[in-house]
């Protein structure tokens, strides 16, 4: 387990190490409490142990990092390099754009912090498991409640409970006019077990 840095600005504190679920609950005592932090407390505290696929910055720009730290986590000061020493390939992601795009154009307005977590769920896109597994969240039960709270108006297109890595593809496709489904309706579709199947697996 790589040593985990958390320590208010301006003070010393013995590095620390912690396992994933004290590093969260750190988080949350230094949190806004909002729901975002809950969550982002999951994703930090993963990518802390070297979990997931998030590179440097969760996928941020570092200003970006830094502003939702303050927002989130105030006083909380964090290492800004990934501790899996993962580099994402975003060459291979010629996608990435449009996702951006869909997230953008459905985020809450009235949630501060759904300005950053497109960035960071664009970033768990190019990892090859589930999405809340990419992310570093601890179930798909949180990464649907994220993403009802963040993107309500989008979440609640997937009607069939549709993967979301899967559901968020198939918007774009839709998007464009593409339909490369390989079936008429999904439940003909040879293919239903990698967009519908169980998922619901969490790491505790
Ligand atoms: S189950 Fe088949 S038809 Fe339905 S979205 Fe998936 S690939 Fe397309």
């Amino acid at each position: 387990m790589p040593a985990a840095i958390l320590a208010p600005r301006a003070s010393f504190y013995p590095v620390q190490v912690m396992t994933r679920e004290q590093f969260y609950r750190e988080l949350i005592e230094r949190s806004n409490r909002s729901p975002n932090a809950h969550w982002l407390a999951q994703i930090i505290a993963n990518w802390r142990a070297g979990e997931g696929v998030l590179p440097d910055c969760l996928g941020l720009a570092p200003p970006q990092f830094d502003d939702l730290l303050r927002q989130c986590f105030p006083g909380a000061e964090i290492e800004r390099q990934a501790a899996s020493g993962k580099i994402l390939d975003f060459t291979r992601m010629l996608e990435r754009e449009d996702l951006e795009k869909l997230l953008a154009e459905f985020r809450s307005s009235a949630v501060a912090e759904s300005e950053w977590i497109p960035a960071i769920i664009v970033a768990a896109c190019l990892g090859s498991n589930h999405l809340w597994q990419d992310l570093g969240l601890w179930s798909r039960k949180e990464l649907s409640a994220l993403l009802v709270h963040n993107f309500p108006e989008l979440a609640v297109r997937n009607t069939k409970d549709m993967k979301w890595k899967k559901f968020l593809y198939k918007q774009l496709c839709e998007a464009e006019g593409l339909y490369l489904c390989r079936a008429p309706s999904c439940e003909v579709c040879v293919d239903y077990p990698q967009c519908f199947g169980p998922e619901d697996d969490s790491f505790s």
